[in-house]
């Protein structure tokens, strides 16, 4: 039998597709499961973006397209990106592709060189597909610790401690999957501050839940005086029109989005031309279905933190953004003598069937700030209730005296 690479038997991977995989097993086994797994929009895509595709579909508009994207939805999302961040984007310096995922990678790949020693700054607990992509592409990725205290950001002195000349790039992530935090203007400041006295560092801004922002408005490091030639910033329709499936991200920086366009013809060639369409009528249609689908969370979110700080054993901050709570169950893992919050997840998933992610998911555990599991309240108001409810009466039967 050939092998298969190092490389590759070493990939990290999503563990909520893992998750997910047990849930559904689960599932067909005729297991009644409560799931807050899965980070997506739980509403179609507005039905003016569905029409846009069709039409490009009607119309022919079925090739391949320049890897950079369409002129229009280059133009709409330098200017939609720009006007989100008050700074000017020209259409030339930003990109499109098949999600804002796969920036990650061409960022990575672009400003470090495999085996070199060139360290890569990442948020930890943080979407785990920075950490893999760091180590499979030769990168050295150094964690950088979010703290309950400060609302899930880091201390930028510790930013500035993980600093050094092998250091090529920062991963920054508001708001933030999985904690909800955002990087608030005074957070940013700082960042900026240290990151003046590093010009050899770049900065990776996942700004991909940039409208989903509950209080005050989306700020981007990007904003910054100096910031803007450095960062790239990442945003994409998939959170905000409920686009998951289709497959559109966009970034952009100036000197990098060249380097972007031909890592695209190495790999995808381009985004599905159709999604491209519909990606321009998602930014320049009407918004009142964006704006809808914010306000729900933002009520989801209202009552699910609600009733998570009813729990005994249960601590849940107020998100700032995103769809996501991310409660410290430190507590609760000593009242039902489970050691850590991945055998809390298991108990909670086997016994109560209700399926959420633990936070060895999104990386290692930060010393000093306890347990915490994960759950994307993109989910109907009444599988919160149910949940949430499960969740407790599974607290308090299986408390120990
Ligand atoms: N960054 C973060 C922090 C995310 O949570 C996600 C989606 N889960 C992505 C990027 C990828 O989004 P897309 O669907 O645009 O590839």
């Amino acid at each position: 039998m050939p092998t298969i690479s190092r490389r590759t038997s070493g990939l990290g991977t999503e563990n909520a597709f893992v998750v997910l995989a047990e849930v559904n097993e689960l599932v067909r086994a005729g297991r009644d499961i409560v799931s807050f797994c899965i980070g997506q929009p739980d509403f179609p895509t507005p039905a003016n973006i569905q029409d846009a595709a069709v039409r490009a579909i009607r119309e022919g508009r079925h090739g391949y397209t320049a890897s950079a994207g369409i002129d229009e939805l280059r133009a709409a999302a330098a200017s939609y990106m720009g006007r989100m961040r008050g700074i000017s984007i020209s259409p030339a310096d930003v990109v499109i592709a098949a999600g804002a995922k796969p920036f990650i990678a061409y960022t990575i790949l672009s400003v470090t060189d495999p085996g070199a020693g060139h360290e890569v700054i990442y948020p930890n607990p943080g979407f785990p597909i920075y950490e893999s992509q760091i180590a499979v592409n030769g990168a050295v990725g150094v964690p950088l610790h979010l703290r309950e205290a400060r609302g899930f950001a880091f201390d930028p002195e510790e930013l500035e401690s993980k600093i050094n000349e092998r250091t090529r790039l920062l991963i920054l992530n508001s708001p933030q999957n999985p904690t909800g935090g955002i990087l608030d203007a005074g957070a940013l400041e700082a960042i900026a501050a240290v990151l003046r006295r590093h010009p050899q560092v770049w900065i990776y801004a996942d700004e991909i839940y940039s409208r989903l922002v509950y209080e005050g408005r989306f700020h981007s490091i990007a904003s910054l005086a100096g910031m803007a030639e450095r960062t790239i910033i990442s945003d994409g329709a998939s959170k905000t029109w409920a686009m998951t499936g289709w497959r559109i991200g966009f970034a952009a920086n100036a000197a990098l989005a060249p380097h972007f366009v031909r890592w695209i013809t190495n790999t995808e060639s381009c985004a599905a031309q159709v999604s491209q369409w519909a990606a321009l009528e998602a930014i320049n249609g009407p918004q009142h279905a964006a704006e809808a689908m914010r306000e729900s969370f933002l009520e989801r979110r209202d009552l699910i933190v609600g009733l998570l700080n009813q729990i005994p054993g249960v601590h849940c901050r107020t998100p700032g953004g995103a769809f996501y709570a991310w409660p410290n169950v430190t507590d609760a893992c000593h009242m039902i003598g489970a050691e850590d919050s991945e055998v809390f997840r298991r108990r909670l998933l086997a016994e109560a069937g209700v399926a959420v992610l633990a936070d060895i998911h999104f990386g290692q555990r930060v010393p000093g700030e306890g347990q915490h599991i994960r759950f994307s309240y993109a989910a109907s108001p009444q599988a919160i209730e149910t949940g949430i409810e499960r969740m407790a009466e599974f607290i308090r039967s299986n408390t120990k005296h």
